[in-house]
């Protein structure tokens, strides 16, 4: 048995135990050890020593009883390398047998030593002997006659006595716990949870602090800030004459640790263990540089410390932990940053569902726009406004939207659609009004016309009926859920700034509307990588102008339409360079997909002719002959400048008389206008011609100077192939990685959706690359367009603006790629920041 020397341990300071080889609980127990905290005499069994007895080599009983007393009871228990990845449940009083209750009912007396005795029998008989729970369930209350039928029950079930030899007993649960891990359901599990398929489990054996017996005899747990919101407050429960974590389940009978108006507390009972429990849960959290739990026994008034382990927390108690933490010195601030997952963010950012409530899921979609809403259920926008007239909250369900519900978007709390992907509009506007989304849950039956979903699972909601939907995980759940509310608090605000001091790649967000601009501004985006313009115009009163100017066919139509555009489109730069104080404002020219303005039926139509007052028939010919097959791949972006060049002109007059009323002296606004879907350096020569020619203009006409600066966004794969041309000409390249990602995989932002989760289930895709940035493909295309561009004009500007903007791998990639910001919706650039500083750091 030599072999297993170095691999059964006993936990002293200088013993060799790992968390690698031994698991995080033994090395954590040795860090207690060290600290000359009372921890009861441990063994640990590593690794390979558990992986053995799984295999049904067992150390010899003496070398595993050696280190104890021979009265010692002793408990095991796991000691994985990451506790997320769970393990076989503790197992407790180990070495009970009628010997043993027949002396200790002469120590501590016959109720506990029978309580002891029996807690063993019970946690034997279904985690070793496996046996069926039921054949316990009934045992009395009092434990002296509970006991014998628990023995009684198991004989009956085992044909066999309870073992007796400690030795026994203690090898018997080590095989079973060592067992239970090579599982294939325990092994999935924690794959799932990232462990590696060869993780290992180590095993601790610990002689027991009794929490039953004379004097004051208990157990509990303590930890000194509060789990879900991190604040520090002392928390957890003691319950006497009971064992292991028993105090959490034990109801009214469990006091609180410290003095609390609501009952009575540990500190009343027993003054002098709790002080001395507070300071070693304080002393824990500064030596082990982490908050912990402490778990302790009291055994006739003496304390034990039986284990330390990381308070459980969510995202926002995350935060404030590692801000306290580096704010008492205790870690530094590099590494507070590093200890917040940049998407748990999102929780302290949006409503969530409370994770503790119960989830009746109807159906999953793909999550477009994190948080969650509940709110009855209309099936337009019309219905949306009405609802919300009425104080009701409501989700919009569309089939897909468009510029038509928009409005809808606004009076609704969450939207739901049957089509669409991570960058189809509703996913888009979703995640700019910081609204849950669902997108492309083609598993729901739509019933648009009578007004119902068909669930997979058969059941039906209707118009009226209450839904929540979760925007974090895709979930559409049945019913009113409760839900979390946000949590901007300030230590989100400190972690920010360290995170801002740290980064080296600038955030800015994508921002369309003034409204947008201030919430930009709230989450501290350092200006505006993209303002769709084409978005300014999705309110009702506008889009008629805006759809105006589209159905034109005469050119002094189109000169009346853009003669009422100017005026909206100036002030509303007015209003972003103004709300963005001096920070840059990037504005793309128009690009309209037409069918997400034209109206696609016939109340639609009618609408629209009533506000052209048009005929319906000239409307709908008008519709017919501007539709497109492809319209993504149709009259969109620099095409629809380039083909009627007074568009673009318009707005470039708009922006410079803008620049022009906001600037102050000596501070002056230099705007950046940006033209979209480029794929040939003509189209940029012809703009670029007529926007200086506006510039030139308004300098004439105003007498004032100003500057801006001109741009492309690479979206098409030949603009990102040819950027050492196109580069020459501008400031900046800003890759537009959505319509990017569309092309060069040929693939439908709209549409995408009904097989892409079936493409990443059999792997052909490993991510939706609308959600990941492809790094292979894609990417390959960012990197030769920086290089190319970069090449040709070395000062070159670059960045990315598509959705992918606001992903910590993407952002990563784009870091390592030289690029100097990336733009997200404004509600993704907390996690941009945060991503951004762990890269730096
Ligand atoms: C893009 O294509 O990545 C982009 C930002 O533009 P849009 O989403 O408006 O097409
Ligand atoms: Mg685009």
């Amino acid at each position: 048995m030599q072999q297993y020397d170095q691999h059964i341990t006993l936990i002293t300071p200088d013993a060799p135990v790992a968390t690698s080889t031994h698991g995080g609980r033994a090395k954590c127990l040795q860090r207690l050890v060290r600290l000359a905290l009372p921890v009861p005499c441990t063994l640990a069994l590593s690794f390979q020593t558990v992986r053995r007895i799984a295999q049904g080599e067992m150390p010899a009983a003496e070398q595993l009883l050696a280190p104890f007393d021979p009265y010692a009871i002793l408990c095991v228990r796991p000691s994985s390398e990451d506790p997320d990845w769970g393990g076989p449940g503790a197992v407790l009083n180990i070495g009970m047998n009628d010997a043993r209750y027949v002396e200790m009912s002469e120590t501590i007396g016959q109720q506990a030593a029978a309580g002891l005795y029996l807690r063993f029998v019970q946690s034997f008989a279904i985690h070793v002997a496996r046996l069926d729970p039921e054949a316990f369930e009934d045992v009395s209350d009092d434990p002296v006659i509970g006991l014998k039928q628990a023995l009684a029950a198991y004989e009956d079930e085992t044909e066999e006595e309870f073992p007796q030899d400690p030795g026994v007993q203690l090898g018997e649960v080590l095989r079973s716990m060592a067992r239970a891990w090579e599982g294939t359901s325990a092994r999935l599990l924690r794959q799932a949870k990232g462990a590696p398929a060869d993780a290992g489990l180590g095993l601790v054996v610990q002689e027991m602090a009794l929490g039953l017996g004379e004097g004051e005899c208990g157990s509990g747990v303590m930890q000194l800030v509060n789990s879900q919101t991190g604040a520090r407050q002392i928390t957890g429960r003691y319950l006497s004459q009971s064992q292991g974590r028993e105090a959490l389940s034990g109801g009214a009978d469990a006091l609180f640790l410290e003095r609390d108006p609501r009952g009575p507390s540990l500190e009343e009972l027993a003054p002098e263990a709790f002080a001395e429990l507070k300071a070693h849960t304080a002393l824990m959290r500064v030596k082990l540089r982490e908050e912990m739990q402490a778990e302790f026994t009291i055994e006739n008034g003496k304390l034990f410390l039986l284990d330390g382990v990381r308070v459980a927390r969510n995202a926002r108690a995350a935060v404030a932990i590692a801000v306290s933490l580096a704010e008492d010195k205790i870690i530094p601030r590099e590494e507070a940053l590093m200890r917040v997952e940049p998407r748990a963010l999102n929780e302290l950012l949006h409503r969530q569902v409370d994770p503790e409530a119960p989830r009746d899921v109807l159906a999953r979609g793909i999550a477009a726009s994190p948080g969650a809403a509940s709110g009855r259920i209309v099936f337009s926008a019309t219905e949306a406004q009405a609802s919300e007239s009425r104080g009701e909250p409501c989700i919009l369900v569309r089939r897909e939207t468009s510029s038509e519900d928009i409005r809808g978007m606004h009076a609704s709390v969450g939207v739901l659609t049957e089509r669409g992907g991570m960058t189809s509009h509703a996913a888009v506007i979703g995640r700019g009004m910081g609204k849950p989304c669902v997108v492309g849950a083609s598993a729901i039956e739509f019933h648009m016309r009578r007004k119902f979903l068909v669930f997979p699972d058969g059941r039906r909601l209707k118009a009226g009926d209450m839904m929540t939907l979760d925007g974090t995980s895709g979930e559409i759940l049945a019913g009113d859920t409760p839900l979390l509310e946000p949590a901007r608090d300030e230590s989100l605000a400190t972690l920010m700034e360290w995170a801002d001091a740290a980064r080296d790649i600038a955030v800015r967000a994508n921002a369309d509307t003034p409204a947008d601009a201030e919430v930009a501004r709230t989450f501290k985006a350092q200006g505006i990588g993209l303002c769709r313009t084409e978005h300014m115009f999705f309110e009702a009163d506008r889009l008629t102008v805006m759809r105006e100017m589209i159905f034109a066919d005469s050119g002094e139509d189109r000169a009346a339409a853009l003669e009422l555009l100017l005026p909206m489109q100036r002030a509303d730069f007015i209003d972003l360079f103004r709300i963005m104080q001096g920070q840059p404002v990037c504005i793309r020219l128009f690009d309209p997909p037409l069918h997400e303005f034209l109206p696609t039926d016939r109340s639609g139509m009618l609408e629209l002719a009533e506000a052209l007052d048009l005929p319906l028939s000239d409307v709908t010919r008008r519709v017919e002959a501007l539709g497109e097959y492809n319209p993504m791949l149709g009259m969109r972006g620099v095409r629809l400048g380039i083909t009627v060049p007074e568009i673009y002109e318009m707005q470039a007059r708009a922006i410079f008389e803008a620049t022009v009323a906001a600037s102050h002296e000596g501070e002056p606004v230099v705007p950046e206008i940006m033209i979209p879907l480029v794929s040939a350096r003509r189209e940029v020569e012809l703009v670029k011609a007529r926007v200086d020619a506006v510039a030139t203009a308004v300098r004439n006409e105003t007498g004032k100077e100003f500057t801006y600066r001109l741009g492309v966004m690479v979206e098409t794969p030949r603009a990102a192939l040819r950027a050492g041309e196109i580069a020459p000409l501008v400031s900046f390249l800003s890759f537009g990685t959505n319509d990017l990602t569309q092309m060069t995989y040929g693939l439908s932002r709209d549409d995408a959706g009904r097989f892409m989760s079936k493409y990443v289930q059999q792997g052909v895709y490993a991510e939706d690359p609308f959600h990941t940035l492809d790094a292979d493909g894609v990417g390959e295309l960012l990197e030769i367009g920086a290089e190319r561009g970069r090449k040709a004009k070395p000062n070159l500007v670059l960045s990315i603006c598509g959705e992918h903007g606001g992903n910590p791998e993407s952002i990563a990639f784009c870091r390592a790629a030289g690029f100097d910001y990336v733009s997200c919706s404004p509600f993704r650039v907390p996690v941009a920041r945060l991503a951004a500083a762990q890269l730096a750091v």
